[in-house]
């Protein structure tokens, strides 16, 4: 079975996409973090936002792959280093959506997260998921939540993370990606026709995932 959680930025698909998986036992692939990791790639590698295109022939040089660290928690490996906390920051979080829109960056990492459900069933978040990667999904989640409530959770996420950001920086990066995620070309962020729609402003973790998995068992 594959489950796609799809919506804006900062809106816990990760989070409800994790507590599924862990609830129904499948195994969490999160797309965001193949972008990023993308993006760190090229960011170290000297590709500049503006310049982005010349990512694409060092795409071949890229390997990602998940793994789990000593407390079970799943990392994202790039070319075999641990960079799970490095693509979380605000330097790769202004540019992945730059990277995110160009072609061959896409058609690299879909044909990636399509292999992840030949080995058993998943739960993929992302942007397209629903949409592109797998439109024949057995069950599609859009959420989405208001906005300032989406920069609030993620400001606390990352104070918590000790990242000295503000609120504005926060609400402009937000702004910004959905912005270009909903007008690219490629593969654009929409919500699937046949998508469930599950505004979670005012429902707290575990409301959500009771919803979502009354419709899992319908
Ligand atoms: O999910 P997350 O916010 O970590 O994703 C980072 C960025 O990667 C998004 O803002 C979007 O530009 C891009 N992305 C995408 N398609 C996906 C997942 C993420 O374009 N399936």
């Amino acid at each position: 079975m594959i489950i796609a959680v799809d919506g804006y930025s900062s809106c816990g698909k990760s989070t409800l996409a994790k507590d599924l998986a862990q609830a129904l036992d499948f195994t969490y692939i999160d797309s965001g973090a193949m972008y990023r990791a993308v993006t760190l790639y090229g960011l170290r590698n000297g590709v500049t936002v503006g310049k982005e295109e010349d990512i694409i022939p060092l795409l071949d040089n890229i390997k990602i792959t998940f793994d789990k660290d000593a407390e079970g928690k799943q990392i994202i490996l790039l070319n075999g280093e641990d960079v799970s906390k490095e693509i979380r920051g605000m330097e790769v979080s202004r540019s992945v959506s730059y990277y995110a829109k160009i072609k061959e960056v896409r058609c690299f990492l879909v044909a990636q997260q399509r292999n992840y459900a030949k080995n058993g069933s998943i739960v993929m978040d992302g942007r397209d998921i629903g949409t592109v990667v797998f439109p024949d999904a057995e069950l599609k989640i859009f959420l989405t939540a208001n906005q300032s409530i989406r920069a609030q959770r993620r400001y606390d996420e990352m104070r918590a993370k000790g990242k000295d950001v503000s609120m504005e920086e926060i609400l402009e990066n937000l702004r910004e990606r959905d912005y270009i995620d909903e007008n690219r070309k490629e593969s654009p962020l929409r919500k699937a026709s046949d998508a469930v729609v599950l505004d979670n402003s005012q429902l707290n973790r575990q409301e959500q995932l009771d919803v979502v998995l009354q419709k899992v068992h319908e």
